[in-house]
């Protein structure tokens, strides 16, 4: 097995509505993509979907993937493409218990968001907010599953 530093989270930045595994997967195939960009999407509907082995490496967070795993909800944007954390109830349980397992299998790794890799331009030791590269996932995974 590959080494896990961290399990990256993220929104898929789409349309609760309209996302479907089908979609997303159409959208990374027109980006060029041979692996997925996460290993497992949660649906609106509290549905887990895994979408790639852990053992093989996703494609979520750009230099950081080969020790990543990469877990997503299906959200993060409002009607207007606008940044926001819109998990329903389900996916927030859901994701709360997948991160629990990822947990067991993988001690050791940090549970951050996507944002949280963003570079620490002025090496506070902190990423913050105006430092974000991207807002994905939308809410602040680091403090949310501190305890998990
Ligand atoms: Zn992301």
């Amino acid at each position: 097995m590959r080494k896990i530093t961290h399990i990256a989270v993220h929104c898929t930045a789409t349309q609760q509505k309209t996302t479907s595994i089908a979609s997303l997967k159409a959208h990374w195939s027109a980006l060029g993509w041979k692996k997925p960009g996460y290993h497992y999407v949660v649906m609106p509907s509290g549905k887990v979907e895994q979408l790639l082995d852990e053992s093989q490496v996703s494609n979520g967070v750009q230099g950081y993937n080969s020790c990543l795993i990469n877990v997503a909800y299906v959200g993060g944007i409002d009607n207007n493409g606008k940044a926001v954390d819109n998990r329903t109830e389900a996916q927030k349980a859901a994701l709360y218990f997948l991160l629990e397992q990822l947990r067991f299998r993988y001690p050791q790794a940090v549970i951050q968001g996507h944002r949280d890799f963003s570079p620490d331009l002025n090496q506070d030791g902190k990423i913050t907010s105006n430092e974000f590269i991207k807002q994905c996932p939308c809410f602040d995974a680091r403090a949310e599953y501190r305890n998990i």
